[in-house]
């Protein structure tokens, strides 16, 4: 069984963890969210899906695939998205050193300023928090975390019950974790768009963190 959403009480006691984000009680608003791009032909497939809905999203994403591409990041800046740094090389907080992670933060932090684009903060790779993550990195930028993981990247799920998972938890502030990876597109090709058109029918507003 695919868990979706972590148990309540996890936000409660990691407060300076980023999980939801609900600006005022009126508010629409909702946080896709991209992790592990960005990729050719699937970060794109994800602008045009986007584009068609007039929706922003924010984008996790990994240094060296930025280095990679650079002109789809350029694409991502100019439609408005907003990106942020999850490590240069998917840095796995529980089995990295300190110090290894640290650099590898950094290393991507490096690249956001070499680029001049500012980031909207670090999203851990694999969700793996450690004290360092949570007392450390929190203090220099918001960590955020998620309300909702898609699962778009497990081949045991299919893309109908992600649909329908999604469809009951989605509500105003909530932070939803898609990937634009090679990975995930089998399930997030039919995913995203379900979820845009859920979204439009429910007046919620997929806006940047
Ligand atoms: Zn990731």
């Amino acid at each position: 069984m695919f868990i979706h959403q972590l148990p309540s009480i996890i936000p409660k006691i990691l407060p300076k963890l980023t999980w939801s984000r609900l600006d005022s009680a009126e508010s629409r608003k909702v946080y896709f969210t991209f992790d592990d791009g960005p990729t050719p032909e699937i970060t794109n497939f994800v602008l045009d899906c986007l584009a068609d809905y007039q929706a922003k999203a924010t984008f996790f994403c990994i240094g060296k695939n930025m280095l990679a591409n650079p002109q789809l990041v350029e694409d991502l800046v100019s439609a408005g998205h907003h990106l942020g740094n999850h490590t240069m090389n998917h840095a796995n907080a529980w089995k990295y050193s300190l110090l290894d992670y640290e650099n590898d933060y950094l290393a991507c932090e490096e690249v956001f300023a070499q680029m001049k684009i500012k980031s909207v903060g670090f999203r851990p790779p694999y969700g793996r928090i450690t004290p360092y993550v949570y007392h450390h990195l929190s203090s220099k930028s918001e960590v955020f975390m998620w309300s909702f993981l898609t699962g778009d990247y497990n081949s045991d799920l299919n893309s109908d019950d992600i649909i329908q998972a999604s469809m009951k938890h989605i509500k105003p502030g909530s932070i939803i974790v898609f990937h634009d990876s090679a990975k995930a597109y089998l399930r997030l090709k039919f995913v995203l768009p379900a979820l845009l058109e859920h979204c439009l029918h429910n007046h919620l507003i997929p806006s940047t963190l």
